[in-house]
């Protein structure tokens, strides 16, 4: 039996992504693909809503974008402030490194997210090429407001990167309003299609600074000099070819833009804020706290704490018998005293239920004492 999979990614796709996966294989070249892989480019634009933007759709993980937007924009002794949520945001320290940036990282507590008046003072100095940002820490379930961070990339004349990878088509994205330069993430997160696909829109100013660098990028697969004719080409509906694009996933990333499109970013985005909100007051009723506070955690993810004396492996294992997968904690600090639910993408009333039934019985069978249905009821009254 298929269990309900409420991970921070993959996560549950729509029935339409799922067969389109399983159709003959197109021609990278033939006219059909070439209008998916068009369209899709320019879906993506509506979805980050950047008009202006430049799209890009490559075979790889997340982590390719990150490395993407990396090794593009950074030259070696450029200076970059990481600002960092959580285990993502030292990953992207780690890869700027590689490049040979001469980074800085402004760290939060754990829960908590960075001051932007922090940011403001580092910025000051002047000396910032660019910042990098996790919109959603999927460690710490932590939500960073990017509106002052866009504004402060702007007065300060920095390029900012917003790790979208656990937030776009799933929290509030408009990045071409908010001056982000650079919003990236990966298919198998809120974007809704299985794993594989790096995704990435770039800002005009992002794309100048990358046509005015003075080195080659070091980093063959990933550098625009090859993708950027590609991408050009498909928007133009002419084929071209640096690398085999991923013919099927892009086949379902264009159907899951259009059911993203279809449903509209605004219900989508109030659709994710209310299950996240019933999520989060449902584990109150439980009697079950979080790692991030109410006013900066995340609509796309959970991070609640396992309550009273509960062992992460046995609660983790009862819930998938009774169900329903949900990840463990990924932050090094607090690694074993919390765990995870993902409730992005297609996400309903019945499947939230259900993930909250598994969680009280797999309580329940480990002898911890709560008030049983509590939460379930919320669930009916906030999402009902
Ligand atoms: C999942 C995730 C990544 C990494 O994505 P992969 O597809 O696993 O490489 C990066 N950043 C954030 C915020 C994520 O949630």
């Amino acid at each position: 039996m298929h269990k309900l999979l409420m991970i921070p990614g993959p996560i549950e796709f729509t029935p339409e992504v799922l067969s389109s996966m399983s159709e003959p294989t197109l021609s990278h070249v033939s006219g059909d693909f070439i209008k998916i892989f068009g369209d899709s480019l320019d879906m993506m634009k509506k979805v980050w809503m950047c008009p202006d933007g430049q799209a890009f759709i490559m075979a790889g993980t997340g982590t390719l974008a990150m490395d993407m937007a990396g090794a593009n924009l950074v030259e070696k002794d450029d200076k970059v402030l990481v600002v960092s949520t959580g285990y993502f945001g030292e990953r992207y320290a780690e890869l700027l490194n590689r490049y040979g940036a001469d980074y800085r990282i402004l760290r939060a507590e754990p829960g908590k997210s960075v001051d932007p008046a922090e940011i403001e003072d580092e910025l000051r100095t002047g000396k910032y090429k660019m910042l990098t940002f996790t919109h959603v820490d999927t460690s710490t379930a932590v939500r960073v407001d990017p509106v002052p961070i866009g504004e402060l990339g702007r007065k300060y004349d920095v390029l900012t990167v917003l790790d979208g990878v656990c937030s776009v088509a799933g929290e509030e994205i408009r990045q071409q309003e908010w001056g982000i330069d650079i919003v990236l993430t990966a298919s198998q997160k809120a974007v809704g299609v299985p794993p594989g696909l790096a995704l990435l829109v770039a800002s005009p100013k992002a794309m100048e600074k990358f046509h005015n660098r003075k080195s080659p990028v070091q980093n063959y697969y990933a550098d625009w000099s090859n993708w950027l004719p590609i991408m050009k080409a498909y928007e133009e509906g002419r084929p071209a070819y640096f690398g085999t694009p991923a013919v099927n996933l892009v086949s379902a990333l264009n159907i899951s833009l259009s059911q993203i499109l279809d449903e509209g970013m605004e219900v989508r985005f109030l659709r994710h804020k209310k299950t996240a909100g019933a999520f989060r007051t449902a584990l109150k009723a439980m009697g079950i706290n979080q790692i991030p506070d109410d006013s900066v955690a995340a609509n796309t993810l959970s991070a609640p704490y396992y309550p009273g004396d509960i062992k992460g492996p046995d609660f983790i294992k009862e819930v998938n018998r009774a169900g329903v997968v949900i990840a463990g904690g990924l932050h090094p600090e607090l690694k074993n005293r919390y765990f995870r639910v993902g409730h992005m993408g297609k996400i309903t009333k019945e499947d939230t239920l259900a993930t909250i039934e598994a969680i009280e019985t797999s309580l329940s069978v480990l002898n911890h004492k709560f008030d049983r249905g509590a939460a379930q009821r919320v669930i009916e009254d906030e999402l009902g």
